[in-house]
């Protein structure tokens, strides 16, 4: 398990990382997103979908489990899964041909459906610091191989 801290203090900043991550990122990609309410993700990942080069205007899929950007460099896959009930729903729309695709998957409150997330993925964790400013936010990315 390999861990790269980032510290931004702006959310340009934070865009401008989610940019470069969307830009590397291969087919099969799989990114988990966590962090409180107002701290950045909804801001990092218009930066992913930045980099991927989708143009379209990305929020958070609030009343749908995944919203599908087709138009980037790879397919778009973003979750949220904060109002699940339980994991049939997610067999009901086939997530697995969205885990084990060829698109780039983020899946926002991964925590609920952790049995079923791919053991090879990227977790980030997004968390500010009162005491460092409030523009201030540190992003965590944990890389799983699944073997540790
Ligand atoms: P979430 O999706 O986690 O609820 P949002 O991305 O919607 O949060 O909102 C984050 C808010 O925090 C925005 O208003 C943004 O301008 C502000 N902000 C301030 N500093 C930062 C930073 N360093 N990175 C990301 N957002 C920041
Ligand atoms: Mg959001």
């Amino acid at each position: 398990m390999n861990t790269t801290v980032y510290e931004t203090n702006s959310p340009e900043e934070t865009r401008a990382l989610g940019k470069k991550i969307g830009a590397l990122a291969g087919p099969g990609d799989v990114y988990t997103l966590v962090g409180d309410l107002g701290v950045g993700k909804t801001v990092f990942t218009q930066g992913i979908a930045e980099g991927l080069g989708i143009t379209e205007p990305v929020s958070s899929p609030t009343f749908t489990i995944v919203q599908i950007y087709e138009e980037g460099r790879l397919p778009f896959y973003h979750f949220d899964v904060y109002r699940i009930g339980d994991l049939e729903e997610m067999e009901e729309i086939g997530y697995e041909d969205y885990f084990y695709g060829q698109g780039l998957c983020m899946i926002e409150w991964a925590n609920l459906i952790e049995e079923i997330l791919p053991e090879k993925r990227y977790d980030v964790t997004i968390e500010k610091n009162p005491e460092k400013g409030f523009d201030y936010r540190k992003i965590i990315i944990k890389g799983r191989d699944g073997k540790a």
